[in-house]
């Protein structure tokens, strides 16, 4: 994996808030798979920017900016991640691969009509269960 960028990091803190209710630097190391090290030097970055705090005894927290933007950057991951399930793109490793790859280009108007399309296909699935049907069987490479 390339190195993460500063969204990777407040997607991933945010991640982590929601489940354990603290983060540590190990937490992000293990879920960015990387180094305690770099972890450390990100993390100077974004208390520096305002978006991470730390707080005695608990360890590290986002602020109200870094928990508004986190929240907003898992919601564009999990509608890509359902984008793509549509697309019957089943293989989580693809999937993880794509949408990490694609998720930092998409402006906020594009993955609002993506959003809105996702949803539609959940609400009207006929029409798109015939376009699934007649999708060629690609060969994996
Ligand atoms: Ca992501």
């Amino acid at each position: 994996m390339s190195t993460p960028s500063q969204e990777d990091y407040l997607e991933a803190i945010w991640r982590i808030t929601q489940q354990k209710g603290y983060v540590r630097v190990s937490d992000i190391a293990e879920c960015l798979h990387i180094s305690q090290a770099s972890v450390s030097k990100m993390i100077r970055k974004l208390k520096e920017e305002g978006w991470l705090e730390v707080e005695r005894y608990r360890g590290l927290a986002l602020t109200s900016k870094g928990n508004a933007k986190g929240k907003l950057l898992l919601a564009r991951h999990q509608i890509l991640e359902r984008f793509l399930s549509h697309l019957s793109v089943t293989d989580p490793q693809v999937v993880h691969h794509d949408v990490e790859g694609i998720e930092h280009h998409f402006s906020a108007e594009t993955l609002e009509k993506l959003a809105a399309l996702v949803t539609f296909i959940d609400r009207e699935p006929k029409w798109w269960k015939k376009f699934i049907a007649q999708l060629p069987s690609i060969p994996k490479a």
